[in-house]
């Protein structure tokens, strides 16, 4: 996918832009799978081209007294990862100067960006967004974040110029792509160097789907799989600011062109929101997880067991909980292999395709056993089930009222569903539709 960033200086209106453009996919795909929103990423789509959208804004905490200095590394960071920008300004204040700053930067860069002058809700502030040539970008597109006129235009030309992506070529036994994702100084770098060594054995090096991830195929320890490198890891110094923001943006890339996601955590300072940020953003992309705790060869053993350490992660982590969690040492080179296998193993669990017989065999008597519950005097019933064939696990039940099931029952057939086939590590969704 292309990653669209929308950047600008606080109270601009980029959340509602965001919002808007995520809206009309998100409404239908969260309706029915119960899947959270996230505030900060999503995915859109306009005339049959999908893309993601990150509004850096939604990172910042208190945003009104925002350092200067902060909007200026986003901006640089979008610039970076991006494939098209999008800058916001407002017409109701005019040019301030930290637009001013932002457009420097924005003008010496080879991606295409796009102006939007936003709150342009009357012909009077028409007029005045002209003054927005100012800023040296060109053309610009009044937009009303509140009505959502202007935005059609907008899109029309944001997809229109969005590099096209390259087709992918479905391997006949396709490997499976790993990426190594966590906040900085997570170990990252050391995992990977302690995995595949100084001498790499590289087989091949395959350009992934864009520019910026690369997948290298690797044979080690008897596995085949494809690392997907992106140069946001391989090429860029260290970011010190300790950001939610600049994980997920650096991440994201990774994570959409991965099937599993090997999630590092500094064992000595926790699961924590930036950890977090991560996992949704696997989960939401419905990617095979593995956490792998780094650095447990700094804690001490006596005052943290696994077994604590293990329930703690499952707390922030849930109700998504059936995900491998594995102790490691990147330095002293401890379970990586088990690491490795792990991955492999929810590679599998992913692909696993259940035959339809069996799944009515075994999931129509639980089904029958504990039916959902009538809502508003009716009965629902439940016939038939079957997994479809998608890429990830998704499974539908056809019922006489599936409006009426909600989602306790629908996480309770999740569960029984886990107990019966090894989906761990695996994101599965679950519809209810009328047969
Ligand atoms: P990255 O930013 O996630 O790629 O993190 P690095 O791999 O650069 O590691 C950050 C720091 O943690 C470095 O100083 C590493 O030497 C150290 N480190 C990484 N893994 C371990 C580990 O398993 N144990 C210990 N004690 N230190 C580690």
């Amino acid at each position: 996918n292309n990653i669209v960033a929308i950047v600008g200086r606080p109270n601009v209106g980029k959340s509602t832009f965001f919002n808007r453009l995520i809206q009309r996919r998100e409404a239908i795909v969260d309706s029915v799978s119960g899947v959270t929103r996230d505030r900060n990423y999503g995915k859109s789509e306009w005339n049959g081209k999908e893309f993601s959208v990150i509004d850096t804004g939604g990172y910042i905490k208190g945003s009104d007294d925002i350092f200067e200095g902060e909007i200026r590394r986003q901006v640089e960071l979008a610039i970076d990862e991006a494939d098209a920008i999008v800058f916001v300004v407002d017409v109701e204040e005019g040019i301030t100067p930290m637009d001013e700053e932002v457009a420097k930067l924005l003008r010496k860069v080879k991606k295409p960006i796009l102006l939007v002058v936003n709150k342009v809700d009357n012909a009077m502030r028409e007029k005045d967004a002209v003054e927005f040539y100012n800023l040296g970008l060109g053309e610009y597109f009044s937009i009303s974040g509140m009505s959502g006129s202007g935005t059609g235009e907008l899109l029309d030309k944001l997809v229109e110029v969005l590099p096209e992506m390259p087709e992918v070529t479905e391997e006949v036994e396709p490997l499976p792509r790993f990426c190594v994702v966590g906040r900085p100084n997570a170990g990252k770098s050391s995992f990977i160097n302690a995995l595949i060594g100084e001498d790499r054995f590289v087989v091949t090096d395959i350009a992934g789907t864009t520019r910026d991830a690369i997948d290298t195929k690797y044979n080690r320890f008897g596995f085949e799989f494809n690392l997907v490198d992106t140069a946001g890891i391989r090429r860029k110094a260290k970011v010190k600011e300790d950001l939610e923001f600049y994980s997920v943006m650096r991440s994201v890339r990774a994570i959409e062109h991965s099937d599993v996601c090997l999630l590092v955590i500094d064992a000595t300072r926790g699961f924590e929101g930036q950890d977090q940020s991560i996992f949704w953003l696997a989960e939401k992309n419905r990617k095979g997880i593995v956490i792998l705790v780094n650095k447990w060869d700094l804690v001490e053993k006596d005052t943290m067991s696994t077994r604590d350490y293990e329930r703690k992660i499952r707390e922030e982590i849930a109700p998504f909980t059936d995900v491998p969690i594995l102790f490691i040492s990147a330095l002293t080179k401890q379970r990586l292999l088990k690491a490795l296998e792990t991955a492999v193993e929810v590679f599998e669990n992913r692909k696993q395709r259940i035959s339809t017989s069996k799944f009515n065999e075994l999931m129509l008597p639980i089904i029958e056993a504990t039916p959902p519950p009538a809502l508003k005097g009716k009965y629902i019933k439940i016939k038939y089930c079957m997994q479809l064939p998608t890429p990830t696990p998704q499974f539908v039940f056809f019922a006489n009222l599936p409006q009426y099931v909600k989602d306790p029952y629908k996480r309770f057939i999740e569960n029984k569903l886990r107990e019966q086939y090894n989906f761990s590590g695996v994101p599965i969704d679950i519809y209810f539709r009328q047969k």
